[in-house]
């Protein structure tokens, strides 16, 4: 992590409408605010159910501070018209920096392919959104042996067609499946070797300089006791935060991040 800045992003997922989400950034962002200042290596973004972006954008305008960023969890591809219930790129782009893409929620749920993640990155990285694009392996895929078949897949089909102005300008989340809202965080050792693989996965897209820019961030269960064995390794960016980004316990997490 040493010359990337680091990302603690909070995934609010489906909780938290407009009156919880004012309350709750108002209750966590002086000290959320003072972590950031004193640690200016590390970026915070906060990812509010869509109903609730324009309220904690209004809340975080009030006191701007660089460093704690808005993202969405999700958009769609097309540009705009008959696509009831969805959002383009540039309406988050109004509100927001950041998007989260290819949520394993929203793999399982929702049927998203790496087809189609990818079609929301390039939409994503036309309108200058930060992506952050999640890969992660099920439970019987890790047991059976095949992590490293299933993330090589994932990241060739959902990061493709980028061009090489656009390849340093992506966020990875490795995410095994398993760890996610579980309370079983991947070890350090297994988080790193896959996030190896996909630095070297990606590097053979896309060059070397591209896979160095690049922040790879794990999640999975990861606390404000777990976080700093993640982010103390060179290869691990940040992290990607479920069920501990709706606590105030989040800022103690992100202070511990560094
Ligand atoms: C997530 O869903 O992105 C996640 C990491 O959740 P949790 O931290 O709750 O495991």
């Amino acid at each position: 992590a040493a010359t990337r800045t680091a990302i603690i992003a909070g995934n609010w997922k489906m909780n938290y409408g407009p009156r919880q989400a004012a309350d709750f950034v108002k209750q966590i962002l002086p000290a959320l605010a003072h972590v950031i200042r004193t640690h200016p290596h590390i970026v915070s973004i906060l990812c509010p159910p869509d109903i609730s972006l324009q309220v904690v954008r209004d809340v975080l305008d009030a006191q701007p501070t660089r460093g704690i960023e808005l993202g969405a969890q999700n958009l769609y591809f097309e540009e705009k018209g008959a696509y009831t219930g969805e959002i383009s790129a540039e309406m988050v782009k109004e509100l927001c920096s950041a998007v989260i893409l290819g949520h394993s929620e929203r793999r399982t749920y929702f049927a998203e392919t790496d087809e189609l993640v990818n079609k929301k990155l390039l939409a994503a990285l036309k309108h200058h959104l930060l992506p952050i694009v999640c890969v992660g392996e099920t439970l019987q895929q890790y047991e059976s042996g095949q992590t490293s078949q299933i993330i090589e897949q994932q990241v060739r089909h959902s990061l493709a067609n980028l061009q090489p102005e656009q390849a340093g300008q992506i966020v990875i989340a490795y995410e095994p499946l398993w760890a996610i809202g579980s309370g079983k965080a991947a070890t350090v050792d297994d988080a790193v070797k896959v996030i190896r693989q996909i630095r070297q996965i990606y590097s053979s897209q896309y060059g070397s300089s591209a896979a160095q820019a690049i922040r790879i961030l794990y999640g999975g269960s990861v606390t404000a006791d777990n976080i700093a064995a993640f982010t103390a390794q060179e290869d691990i960016d940040g992290a990607l935060v479920g069920g501990a980004s709706l606590k105030a316990e989040f800022v103690d997490l992100v202070r511990n991040s560094s």
